[in-house]
């Protein structure tokens, strides 16, 4: 092989296809019976229930992802928000056809803020010392934070929803860049079909290009000598056989932490790394173990009888405890879940490891915005976790690492090497050009 690629999800989708457009024969290598990752969906009593990600697209149609698949000639449909977004906030959801209806629940003394603040963000050049800031410290000096809390529930939940951080955890620097590639870009987008769809596509494409998938395949170690990279060796999990395969490129989707693992033979697990990263008093410790930072979320799957966000764009959540918003993907694309049913999906980010508090906090926040509706109408399908090595983004936003690793002819794609600005598949999409790029240097 030309190059073998460790993990069939988008990032390793998205490099194969463009290397195999490039007519070099390459080798997906993916340890699950199925490609597409954490960007992909399994068929529950007829409703489309994600591995990861809420069927969006963050920049829409005129992002950087859409951009690649129409370069690639990858079908796909993506359906643009119809509106700026709704927000839960005193108790009831406000909808904000631009972003100015923010004005109706932040009322005149809090949207005065907003617009400054907005004016500093977006045209003054702040000092790196406040570029390095952490936002909410940054916010802190910026205005009264006691006396504009919904303004600050506003950025906290864009924030949790977004990039799955707490404003303490992410820099000035970073959210002004994905703010400003927000408005860039455009609205999100629900994927017609569901994320499953788009990776199915994308899967399709790399074998009319011959490109062979070995599914349920792990790699178990990437080989070097004398510091360059020379292949992998491989395990197939239905034989038990394993096998070494020789390439001079070896591209990996699984995140630095799992690679630097596979360049010592050694196997990263999920209850090793939540061990470490996690101490006895239920807190999450970032500086445990390893300095992989990644972001942790829960997120709900739940299908109603009944419509309950009336658009096809985010419901931010300001006044809930732990869910920071919602999507009810069905809007855009009713096929998502049985006819006359709606699917909705809630993301929050995990603050603790007392997985069952979260849980229950994430039904509280549920049963408090949606009153007795919620029990009449809804059924809960999923409940999940997702962080160590499957968490929401392998890197959290701006902490990602470099794409080059020490060893020659190895390099890092997917959500751990997103370019600052790129948020989520649109982070993924970007590190596969970026990617590109330094192949041609
Ligand atoms: P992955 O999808 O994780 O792919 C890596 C692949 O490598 C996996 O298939 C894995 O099985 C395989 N693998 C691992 N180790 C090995 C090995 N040793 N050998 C062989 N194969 C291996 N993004 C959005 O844009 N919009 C959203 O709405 C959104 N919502 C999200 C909600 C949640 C709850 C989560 C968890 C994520 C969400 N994301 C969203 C993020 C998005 O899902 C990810 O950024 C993206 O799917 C990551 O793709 P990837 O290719 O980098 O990694």
């Amino acid at each position: 092989f030309d190059a073998i690629i460790i993990g069939a999800g988008l990032g390793g989708l998205l490099s194969a296809a463009h290397l195999l457009q490039r007519g070099k024969q390459v080798l997906l290598v993916e340890r699950l019976p199925h490609s597409g990752g954490r960007f992909t969906a399994k068929n529950l009593h007829g409703v489309q229930v994600s591995t990861g990600a809420v069927h969006m697209v963050p920049f829409g149609s005129s992002g950087v992802l859409s951009h690649m698949l129409r370069r690639l000639n990858v079908p796909h449909r993506l359906y643009d928000a119809d509106v700026f977004g709704s927000f839960h906030v005193h108790g009831r959801q406000y909808r904000s056809r631009g972003l100015l209806g923010v004005a109706k629940f932040l009322g005149p003394a809090q949207f005065r803020q907003f617009m400054r603040l907005g004016y500093v963000m977006f045209f003054q050049k702040l000092p790196d010392q406040q570029r390095q800031m952490p936002f909410d410290l940054w916010l802190e000096r910026q205005i009264d934070v006691r006396r504009n809390p919904q303004l600050v529930a506003f950025f906290a939940s864009i924030s949790r929803f977004a990039l799955s951080l707490e404003l303490h955890q992410v820099s000035t620097a970073e959210v002004i860049r994905t703010t400003k590639n927000m408005f860039r870009y455009g609205a999100p987008a629900i994927v017609a079909g569901g994320c499953g769809e788009l990776t199915r596509q994308l899967t399709q494409l790399v074998q009319s290009y011959n490109g062979e998938i070995f599914l349920s395949c792990e790699v178990l170690e990437i080989l070097q000598e004398q510091n360059k990279v020379t292949g992998v060796r491989i395990k197939h999990k239905v034989t038990g056989a394993e096998e070494v395969l020789r390439a001079p490129l070896v591209v990996s989707d699984i995140g630095p932490r799992a690679t630097t693992g596979l360049l010592e033979n050694r196997r990263v697990r999920q209850a090793e790394v939540l061990k470490q990263k996690y101490a006895d008093d239920h807190t999450f410790n970032d500086t445990a173990a390893d300095d992989v930072q990644e972001a942790v979320g829960l997120k709900v799957h739940i299908l109603s009888d009944i419509s309950l966000i009336p658009h096809k764009g985010i419901m931010y959540c300001l006044d809930t405890k732990r869910i920071a918003g919602m999507v009810q993907p069905t809007n855009s694309d009713p096929s998502l879940a049985p006819a006359g049913k709606h699917l909705l999906i809630s993301h929050q980010v995990i603050q603790s490891n007392n997985v069952e508090e979260e849980r229950a906090l994430a039904l509280a926040d549920l049963r408090f915005m949606f009153g007795a509706a919620f029990d009449q109408h809804c059924q809960i399908l999923t409940m999940g976790t997702y962080r160590g090595e499957w968490p929401v983004n392998r890197v959290a936003q701006g902490e990602d690492v470099e794409p080059q690793l020490d060893v020659q002819g190895l390099y890092l794609v997917g959500d751990a090497v997103k370019p600052s600005g790129y948020l989520m598949v649109e982070g993924v999409a970007q590190s596969v050009n970026n990617f590109l790029d330094l192949l041609d240097d």
